[in-house]
């Protein structure tokens, strides 16, 4: 999700209390920041936040933290907090790539990749945040039995994701090529703001769960 640059969304999101300014200074004590010790789920790609806080609504005893590459996309999930506040949620603007700069070891205990971007070009494969380049990154960070749950309306990154946790020595503990007619994976499914895109076109939606 690439939106139109907002001016002044860095300075927004400098000023916001819900997003994280310095995650690196967190790292390993992101329980201080909830001041609790429930889990802590993340999505890395979360667009405008619909999916995240829908579970963060549903769930208060699990602490969920956003992650988003783009300042403009982020300021749009965070207006939604300033209509909604929620204890149990914060966000960060930051490239995944270094994410196990900002989580300790073992710190996660699952990780959401929604509809990420499929960096259709070969070269770009470790782009992708199902590549094994990525579910590196995720062992490090995930607890031992920590899951990752991905979901996509694209066949070729499914496919290419399917292989990828192979490669990766991951386990694939569930998957499904059409999720809202698979009753048991569908159950208790919150639908992302693509997947509703995509879903009223009627593209089959792919899922898979991980773990190691
Ligand atoms: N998850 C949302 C959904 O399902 O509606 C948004 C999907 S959108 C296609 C993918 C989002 O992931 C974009 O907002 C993009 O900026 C973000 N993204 C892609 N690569 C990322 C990365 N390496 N680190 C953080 N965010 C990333």
């Amino acid at each position: 999700m690439r939106l139109r640059n907002i001016p002044g969304s860095r300075e927004a999101i400098a000023e916001n209390s819900w997003c994280i300014q310095d995650p690196e200074q967190i790292k390993g004590n992101w329980h201080e920041v909830f001041k609790n010790d429930h889990p802590i789920h993340l999505e890395i790609g979360m667009g405008k936040g619909k999916f995240l806080m829908t579970l963060a609504q549903q769930n208060p005893q699990i602490n969920y933290i956003g992650i988003e590459k783009y300042s403009s996309v982020l300021l749009r999930g965070l207006q939604k907090m300033e209509e909604e506040p929620l204890e149990n949620i914060r966000f960060i603007r930051m490239d995944a790539e270094t994410i196990c700069n900002v989580f300790q070891e073992g710190e996660v205990d699952k990780i959401y990749l929604n509809f990420s971007d499929p960096w259709p070009k070969d070269r770009h494969a470790k782009r992708r945040l199902t590549s094994r380049q990525f579910f590196a990154r995720y062992h490090l960070i995930l607890k031992k039995e920590g899951l990752v749950e991905f979901k996509t309306d694209n066949q070729d990154l499914f496919d290419f994701s399917l292989e990828e946790v192979e490669k990766a020595g991951w386990k694939l503990e569930a998957s499904t090529r059409d999720l809202h007619h698979d009753d048991n994976m569908n159950q208790g499914n919150v639908m992302t703001e693509y997947e509703e895109r995509f879903s009223s076109m009627g593209n089959p939606i792919y899922k898979l769960i991980a773990s190691r």
